[in-house]
């Protein structure tokens, strides 16, 4: 391991972005002796609120980016939609050792699926639509159903459409044409598990993958994590080497989130990716070794990565706005029940946004349990989710 570009303890980090993920890398980090900076519009945001310093400005203002610069030691981000001036300011005023490839990478969608089948790794069929016409051609090759998806701006299931039939193409493609960027067409994966996989690789060339995840969304909005997955010692094996092989032909420093779809049969095609701590490691916190805001920070900072192991089962939970008070309430009603050993231990993260609003998230619940399932039967008899039978 060389000491090149190593940051210590008591350098400054510098945050794009004051949110959550922001947040849960500043407390991190402060526990390991850093001191943080971070830029968001929002006063009191999220990470600004734990961090020593928040600069109020737009994401996009260069001006504010360039304070930022000049107060870091390092600087990183905590989302990928990072404004292209600003990223290359940084990069040239600053050390950003994950550099805007990445970055660039993974704004598109046809990128990023060009890059993952550069490395060698299956993404699902999918083609690129510039005309209806196109999209004709492309839905019959593949089938209904079939994803029709934006290039950039999607997020949480927004910029997609699933085509049914023939009758919805002139619709489906002038509606996502308005959002003015390319199109891309995938088949549909009739998949069993959604599951993802978070690498990290610092700048000497170390990868380590954390436990692979599985995952359920409603809404499209991540609802849980369940940790171990519930999938094959093969395929978690073949699932984390895929993830590595991604960080290192990409050269990714920092982490990379890898979410796939897993067939019936025992397929993997990766779904996409996430240049940054995920909401689906989040179970990381209390569960492994090394938490991936850790990892994250040794990685960018360039220290040793360190033990990913999986301590125990967990199933990370979301905590959106119409979820805090009625958690709140039963959490306090079984810490009144007073037992000591409980089967399930809840570990509660909240954000600390002001604005408590109908699916944001505002939080998560680690339950730590001896196994998934009786993790999964906490959430079931919280009667918080209306999710039930969902697992
Ligand atoms: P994305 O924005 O690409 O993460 O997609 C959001 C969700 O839509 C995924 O988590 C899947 O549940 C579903 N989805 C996306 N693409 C496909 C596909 N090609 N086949 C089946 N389901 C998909």
């Amino acid at each position: 391991m060389s000491a090149t570009n190593r940051i210590l303890p008591g350098s400054t980090i510098g945050i794009l972005g004051g949110g959550q993920l922001g947040r849960m890398l500043a407390l991190q980090g402060r526990a390991m002796g850093y001191r943080f900076v971070t830029l968001d519009p929002t006063p009191d945001a999220p990470c600004g609120q734990v961090a020593d310093e928040q600069l109020v400005a737009p994401y996009d203002s260069v001006e504010e980016a360039r304070k930022l610069a000049t107060q870091s030691d390092v600087i990183t981000y905590e989302f990928e939609n990072v404004d292209a001036d600003v990223a290359a300011l940084l990069e040239r005023e600053s050390y950003v050792p994950q550099g805007s490839k990445l970055l660039f990478t993974t704004q598109h969608r046809l990128r990023e699926k060009r890059a993952i089948e550069a490395a060698d790794v299956k993404v699902a069929p999918y083609r690129e639509i510039p005309t209806a016409e196109a999209l004709r051609e492309a839905s019959a090759a593949f089938g209904f159903p079939c994803v029709l998806k934006t290039a950039t701006g999607g997020y949480d299931g927004k910029g997609q459409w699933v085509l049914r039939s023939d009758s919805e193409i002139d619709e489906a493609f002038a509606t996502l044409s308005k959002a003015g960027t390319e199109l891309v067409l995938e088949q549909f994966i009739h998949f069993e598990r959604e599951i993802s996989v978070i690498a990290a690789r610092n700048p000497d060339g170390d990868i380590r993958t954390f436990p692979v995840s599985e995952n359920v969304h409603v809404n499209n909005i991540l609802h849980l994590s369940i940790v171990p997955a519930r999938i094959t010692q093969d395929i978690a094996q073949e699932a984390e080497r895929m993830a590595a092989q991604i960080a290192k032909q990409l050269e990714v420093v920092g982490l990379v989130a890898v979410e796939m779809f897993v067939t019936p049969d025992g397929q993997l095609y990766v779904n996409e990716l996430a240049p940054r701590p995920h909401n689906s490691g989040h179970y990381t916190m209390e569960a492994c070794h090394t938490s991936q805001f850790e990892q994250h920070l040794r990685a960018i900072c360039n220290l040793p990565l360190a033990s990913t192991a999986l301590l125990t089962s967990v199933v990370m939970v979301n905590v959106l706005g119409q979820h805090v008070e009625p958690l709140l309430a039963m959490l306090a009603a079984e810490e009144a029940a007073g037992e000591q050993q409980p089967r399930v231990v809840p570990k509660l993260h909240l954000y600390g946004k002001q604005e408590s609003k109908h699916n944001r998230k505002m939080g998560h619940i680690n339950l730590l349990a001896e196994s998934v399932e009786e993790a999964l039967d906490w959430v079931d008899a919280a009667g918080i989710w209306q999710t039930e039978g969902i697992r």
